[in-house]
């Protein structure tokens, strides 16, 4: 058997075939880690000189890292490390270029798993003492006691015009991501909802911590996923937030965004992480082989497609990341109005246009018999819930983004967000 040789350093017999290409091991390890250092080429992040640390502290900027305990997160913890190390190693009066907080959290996994895994981790990198020489350190997130703290919400209601109001006073306490699941049936629509629940819990944690800079560990091919995703759940403005911009903007505060995997594809993802041995770290994943069509949610399908084309066409998922990182918010003047739970900008009112397409008037009843099956269904309507509707509490109007709307559509009542 012939063993292909690795084409970049023409020695090693290679190990990964990548984008037509043969690496062997540090050829691709480098070849990754080298695609990184391009997306944080910021002087910021550079080492930094002094004769001890206290000259460096104010130069050096921190940053918080989201990490989810999926391979994308693994692969860029190790990548980071091992830069770490690397600025460490430079001279005897070199000190790290940031500081860095791995944000460990989960919307699957108990909280028990997750301080038991984060111990794993740290371990594998030397324990407390060797993260923390790195200026690394690890803080546990529990998502649900975070969305409660979203105080601005409670009972939302969805009138059949499609209106928006919320009653603030109307607090329900339970555990939060299950009332998502219990709430809202529809899978796509609780995926959507827990992905906008996720972005809220670690953006508002990140201006807690007066931490500027946030690192998203995404690869190429999780985005072109998030594009498309998007644009199935009428979720546009997402993809230039996303993609686009690079920042978020939350009550007047600003927050960088980066996604230093960003040209990264998830078979790199998948080969690294088995060079690395980092695979055991994973929280386990669900297997979808046997679930139908109808029972997919719209992210699963979409990383089906692409999954599918990417060894033989990477090029699609570079060209859909690329597509979305061309769209930009239009500019508005003055106050922008924004959606009551993803914050998200709103340019046109999801309510007009819903209504616009909507016939909700029908023309009215002539016949007796008409009449008379009109009152009919008039009292079928009046289901407890929706009587709550238009009575009980203090109700004021609310603006949500049609990607909301869309996800609380089928309520046709109230949708309670859990409060503490
Ligand atoms: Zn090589
Ligand atoms: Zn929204």
């Amino acid at each position: 058997m012939v063993i292909a040789q690795c084409q970049k350093c023409k020695r090693e017999p290679s190990t990964v075939v990548s984008r037509k290409e043969t690496f062997c091991k540090s050829c691709f390890l480098k070849f990754v880690k080298g695609k990184q250092r391009k997306q944080m080429k910021d002087g910021r992040f550079k080492v930094k000189y002094g004769r001890n640390e206290d000259q460096t502290t104010e130069k050096t900027v921190s940053a918080i890292l989201a990490f989810r305990f999926d391979g994308s997160s693994l692969v860029l913890l190790d990548i980071l490390i091992s830069w770490l190390e690397e600025q460490l190693a430079m001279s005897p009066r070199a000190h790290v270029g940031f500081n860095l907080t791995v944000l460990c959290y989960s919307l699957e996994q108990p909280q028990s798993w997750i301080a038991e895994k984060a111990t794993q981790i740290k371990t594998k990198y030397h324990g407390e003492e060797g993260i923390s020489r790195l200026h690394v350190k690890f803080e546990i997130l529990d998502c649900n006691d975070e969305v409660k703290r979203n105080e601005g919400l409670s009972g939302i209601y969805l009138t059949d015009h499609f209106e928006s109001l919320i009653d603030r006073s109307n607090k329900v306490k339970g555990d939060a991501l299950k009332m998502i699941d219990t709430q809202i049936q529809d899978k796509s629509a609780q995926e959507d909802l827990k992905s906008v629940v996720e972005r809220d819990v670690i953006v508002r944690h990140c201006l807690q911590l007066e931490c500027s800079i946030l690192l998203l560990p995404d690869c190429m091919s999780e985005l072109a996923i998030s594009v498309l995703a998007f644009t199935a759940r009428g979720r546009g403005e997402r993809i230039s937030e996303t993609l686009g911009d690079n920042y978020i903007d939350v009550d007047g505060n600003r927050l960088e965004v980066l996604y230093p995997l960003r040209d990264i594809l998830k078979s790199e993802i998948e080969s690294y992480l088995k060079i690395c041995d980092l695979e055991r770290f994973q929280a386990p994943k669900i297997d979808n082989t046997f679930k139908s069509v109808k029972n997919k949610t719209v992210n699963e399908l979409v990383r089906e497609y692409f999954e599918s084309v990417e060894p033989e066409y990477p090029e699609v998922i570079s060209t859909v990341v690329k597509a979305g990182s061309k769209l930009r918010i239009p500019f508005s003047e003055g106050d922008v109005k924004r959606c009551g739970i993803c914050r998200e900008i709103i340019n046109d009112d999801p309510q007009n246009w819903l209504e616009s397409i909507t016939v909700n008037e029908g023309i009215p009843a002539k016949t007796e018999e008409e009449k008379r099956n009109y009152e009919l269904y008039l009292s079928s309507i009046q289901r407890p819930e929706e009587r709550e509707l238009y009575t009980a509490g203090n109700k004021e109007s609310i603006s949500l983004c049609f990607g909301c709307v869309a996800d609380l559509r089928n309520l046709r009542g109230k949708f309670s967000w859990p409060a503490d």
